[in-house]
């Protein structure tokens, strides 16, 4: 059976907290949802606010492959008529193919928020659906606090859907607007909705649902909400929306599809699940929760020695399903904790022999974990592990020491300098640099000195740096960590130091950073 996925990222996604996104950020979210499958893509509010009413302009001149363009507003006014409408008439110059009304099921809303009847506020539903069924338009009614509402009066939350139903929308969708349910209780409901409206005299158009995530039961809401009968799923990418988020669309069409067999996309499309994640968290501007389900970066990760002992054998042995359906991997994570096994399947995955070194790499990683590093989440310096153990390694530079003065002058300024001695095969070079702070400060001294025998080091950026404490209880003795995160094009790494002395453990971490890159070079060049 066919699931109609509703994307609502660029209108409800927007409303989280932090999360703003332009007018081309939009459309690219909506080319990236079109080739993924998504059939409905909800643009914005255009009646709210001039961004969403300049998306819908730019979005008609998209050569879209198979999405519907849905605009978003409330029913008319009480008391209104909807030619002369504000929000009617901002959904009409939308232009778009299906228009998404939202109105109200509850007595609570209609009474204390709108402050109208509940007649008024029936006419209203059916004004509108009909308005725009008038124009042609595919319709999308969305049941607001539908699940409240019918607790509190299940007859009057029925009449508004039969209204909708009646002025002929083509789905009627009951939203758990304060996210608030249980599965149980949706899926009683949804059955209720079915059987009332197909009662002789009355209209059952196809039904969908809108679920938010503030009991942490989005996704099991709408999946309860489909064994039930709805075949319309609303919800955003990654989860995004407000206070703890709408029902997450990368997990639900996983499931639907691998685990209830349901179909939403193509498997070619559900191949791209966990790129689609991480592009638009991209363009969001955040860092994608590396524990999401199905998405993640650790979704696939093992870290236990026995569990890397098992999976070795036989893959499904500690995994749901197999990563590769929906576009993500397996990743063998290395840390204390593990065995050789770990160290050798993290090698091969790396396209690197390790030649019976195993247990050299792995007391290496035990002893500098019992020292504050921590290579599962410093691969790059992990990959540097293993090269430095190598027979036939040299390194591409050597740092040798370096200074960084502070200075708090009179002027209420602080200046930072850095000076640094650097072997590259026979030159020592010797080097200082100013920075905004005493670690940028040293990064260039030593750029400065690599630069003119490794002009390549120019495209690597430094993309991010962290600094994590590992003994907060001993107060500003603490020894600290610091991750770093390096990027040339595409090629990603992170490297890691830790050591009493905070620049000391950054200048660990950059010399990983720096030299990764030149020997990965050198490699590709050998090969050639
Ligand atoms: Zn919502």
């Amino acid at each position: 059976m066919h699931i109609l996925l509703y994307d609502t990222t660029l209108r409800d996604g927007t409303q989280r907290e932090g999360l703003s996104l332009s007018c081309e950020d939009k459309l690219k979210i909506t080319r990236e949802l079109d080739t993924m499958g998504v059939p409905y893509i909800e643009g914005g509010w255009p009646g709210s606010n001039p961004k969403d009413a300049e998306f819908f302009r730019q979005v008609q001149d998209e050569p879209l492959k198979q999405a519907r363009i849905a605009a978003f507003g409330s029913t008319r006014h009480a008391g209104a008529c909807c030619a002369d409408d504000t929000n009617i008439r901002a959904l009409v110059e939308a232009q778009t193919p299906v228009v998404t009304l939202v109105g109200k099921s509850w007595t609570l809303h209609v009474e204390k928020v709108l402050e109208t009847t509940l007649d008024e506020n029936l006419a209203m539903i059916a004004d509108s659906v009909a308005y725009f069924k008038s124009l042609d338009k595919e319709v999308v009614y969305d049941a607001e606090h539908f699940f409240d509402g019918y607790r509190a009066n299940p007859a009057y939350a029925l009449a508004t859907l039969e209204a909708a139903a009646g002025a002929g929308a083509d789905f009627l969708v009951l939203c758990d607007t304060n996210g608030g349910s249980l599965p149980d209780w949706v899926s009683r409901v949804v059955q209720a909705v079915k059987s009332y409206l197909s009662m002789p005299g009355r209209r059952l158009p196809h039904l969908g649902i809108h679920t938010h995530n503030d009991g942490a039961l989005a996704v099991a809401n709408a999946l309860a909400a489909v064994q039930a009968g709805c075949v319309q799923v609303q919800g955003t990418i990654n989860g995004y929306g407000e206070r703890c988020g709408n029902m997450d669309l990368i997990p639900l069409i996983a499931n639907l599809q691998i685990k209830l067999g349901y179909q939403c996309v193509q498997p070619d499309q559900l191949r791209r699940l966990t790129e689609v994640s991480n592009y638009v968290a991209a363009i969001a501007n955040l860092n994608l929760d590396p524990h999401a389900a199905y998405v993640g970066r650790s979704a696939f990760a093992h870290k236990g020695g026995i569990h890397v002992a098992a999976i070795a054998k036989v893959e499904e042995s500690y995994q749901h399903i197999d990563p590769t359906i929906v576009g993500n991997q397996k990743r063998v994570v290395v840390s204390e904790l593990s065995g050789r096994g770990n160290v050798r399947m993290r090698a091969d995955e790396l396209g690197m022999q390790l030649n019976g070194k195993e247990q050299v790499v792995l007391q290496r990683i035990k002893d500098l974990e019992s020292r504050g590093f921590q290579f599962e989440a410093a691969e790059g310096s992990f990959e540097m592990l293993v090269r430095r153990s190598a027979a036939d390694y040299v390194p591409a530079f050597e740092l040798l020491d370096f200074t960084v003065i502070i200075e708090k002058r009179g002027d209420n300024r602080i200046y930072s300098q850095a000076t640094t001695r650097v072997r590259v095969c026979a030159d020592v070079i010797h080097t200082a640099a100013d920075g905004d702070g005493p670690v940028n400060a040293l990064d260039s001294a030593i750029r400065k000195a690599l630069l003119p025998y490794y002009p390549q080091l120019s495209e690597v950026k430094l993309v991010d740096y962290k600094v994590r404490i590992i003994d907060a209880h001993r107060g500003t003795a603490a020894t600290p960590r610091v991750l770093i995160e390096s990027a040339r094009g595409d090629e990603r790494w992170s490297t890691i130091g830790a050591s009493y002395n905070i620049i000391e453990a950054s200048w660990q971490a950059l010399w990983d950073s720096l030299e990764l890159p030149l020997l990965r070079d050198r490699e590709k060049v050998a090969q050639m």
